[in-house]
């Protein structure tokens, strides 16, 4: 499991005791069960492995849609039929098979590539939405951007200030 990740779930699961406004309780749900997939699949022991070989498959498929090629060896190559080559698999960490590989490979294998940014963005959009979900334990608001489409709740309505207009409707009038 990726250390930050890891890291925001504990914090969650720390701040859980916090009653929270009905509308803020519904909207952190929401956002878990939006991202739950995603964490499940930074669960997995090997879940960069999984992701970048997810990638290379899905780009494979689609090579004659892409505008750059898969590798640029001139030569036939695993990510150029679909697969990660043996020493990412074998090497102590992905990330030393990455770099073992791009010295002996003779082209460059793009799509590992982006197949790494393709983690990296998932990471990063997972640590995103937990610091957002924590936040909003904390401060027991929503967040300004907030989306709360399809949630059937009443949000209480905030006047550019962000202060409650229910606080004081006579500030609002005047
Ligand atoms: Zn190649």
């Amino acid at each position: 499991m990726h250390d930050r990740v890891q890291e925001l779930l504990n914090s969650i699961e720390e701040s859980r005791s916090i009653p929270l406004p009905e509308h803020v309780e519904l909207w952190v749900d929401h956002r878990k069960k939006q991202i739950r997939s995603d964490i499940e699949l930074l669960r997995q022991p090997r879940a960069y492995e999984h992701v970048l070989l997810e990638y290379v498959q899905r780009q494979y498929e689609r090579r004659q849609e892409r505008a750059d090629p898969l590798c640029t060896c001139p030569n036939r190559c695993p990510v150029k039929e679909g697969r990660l080559p043996a020493r990412l698999r074998t090497a102590t960490s992905i990330d030393e098979g990455m770099r073992d590989y791009r010295q002996v490979h003779v082209g460059q294998p793009l799509v590992l590539d982006e197949g790494y940014e393709a983690y990296r963005d998932l990471v990063a959009h997972v640590v995103t939405e937990l610091e957002r979900v924590h936040t909003a334990m904390l401060r027991e608001e929503l967040p300004p951007d907030a989306d709360t489409d399809g949630l059937d709740v009443d949000i209480p309505e905030t006047d550019a200030e962000g202060h409650t207009s229910s606080t004081d409707a006579s500030e609002v009038e005047a």
